[in-house]
């Protein structure tokens, strides 16, 4: 186990990170389930205690982004982390494939008009980042189109910073093997299979290329202002507890404050 900050060792540095060399079995920093269980807890009341204070501020937002293959653990980690959250003040948004009028705009048209505002947090399962994925993946557009939209993005979420949005990123990263038991659970278990497509069986021949699009992306959209942090996801345990103390983090980094009191009010007698 690496005695660095487990933070740093998840987030991506463009300039030396290779997706290769991540084993998603991996647990820096945390060296068991229970004691996982006891630290995401700890964190998770802090969470809550930060999403308060957030939003009575009101001046600067939070969004997470979520990316990961499927059953990666995109929904585990909103349902084990992020149901921590007050949902007032939280706004959650799946990306699926774009609707005919989505289609008809440019790329983040869908995304930008889903950001948090002010005193919000937003978690966005899937996002933005598919139209450099799947859309890669399977040629949906040409070359040249996905590939400007790197650029894009990356003004995209600097404009986001620059409004007072903070903007966390965490990909999911899980192994084939584990891919396959968590795909044969949802076939084996009634009350999972409608989760489970035959689609999903055929995405799986893209394996590499995934990869190969994950690497590209965690490269050049993992910035100062919005960096990526990959996941090693193969172990639920360590996915919420990696995930808690990373947002944690960023609320102590965003430091909302509660607003003073209007003058006067140790003056009111009820
Ligand atoms: P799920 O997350 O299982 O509900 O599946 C949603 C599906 O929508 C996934 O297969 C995504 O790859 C797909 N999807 C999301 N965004 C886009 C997009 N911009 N273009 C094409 N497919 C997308
Ligand atoms: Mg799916």
């Amino acid at each position: 186990m690496s005695s660095k900050d487990p933070i740093k060792t998840c987030r991506v540095d463009p300039k030396t990170f290779d997706l290769k060399k991540v084993d998603p079995q991996d647990h820096p920093g945390m060296k068991d389930k229970a004691s996982a269980a006891l630290a995401t807890a700890a964190n998770l009341e802090a969470i809550a205690n930060w999403q308060y204070r957030l939003y009575a501020e009101n001046k600067q937002a939070l969004l997470i982004v979520l990316q990961g293959i499927d059953a990666a653990g995109k929904d585990g980690t909103i349902r084990k982390v992020f149901s921590v959250l007050n949902p007032q003040g939280t706004r959650v948004r799946s990306f699926k494939q774009p609707t005919e009028e989505e289609r008809e705009h440019d790329f983040l048209w869908r995304i930008h008009r889903n950001t948090p505002r002010h005193g919000e947090v937003g978690i966005f399962n899937r996002s933005h980042y598919e139209d450099v994925l799947v859309v890669r993946v399977h040629d949906l557009v040409p070359k040249k189109v996905w590939k400007s939209r790197y650029t894009q993005i990356n003004q995209f979420e600097k404009l986001l910073s620059s409004s007072g949005t903070k903007v966390l990123k965490f990909f999911l990263y899980i192994s084939p093997e584990e891919q396959k038991e968590r795909f044969q659970e949802r076939l084996d278990n009634p009350e999972k299979q409608w989760k489970f497509s035959t689609g999903d069986i055929e995405q799986r021949k893209y394996w590499d290329d995934y990869v190969d699009a994950f690497q590209d992306v965690l490269v050049n959209c993992s910035t100062p202002t919005a960096p990526w942090y990959v996941i090693p996801a193969n172990r639920k345990w360590y996915r919420n507890w990696i995930i808690s103390e990373i947002t944690k983090k960023a609320f102590e980094e965003m430091n909302p404050q509660i607003p003073p009191p209007e003058p006067g009010l140790d003056q009111i007698v009820l």
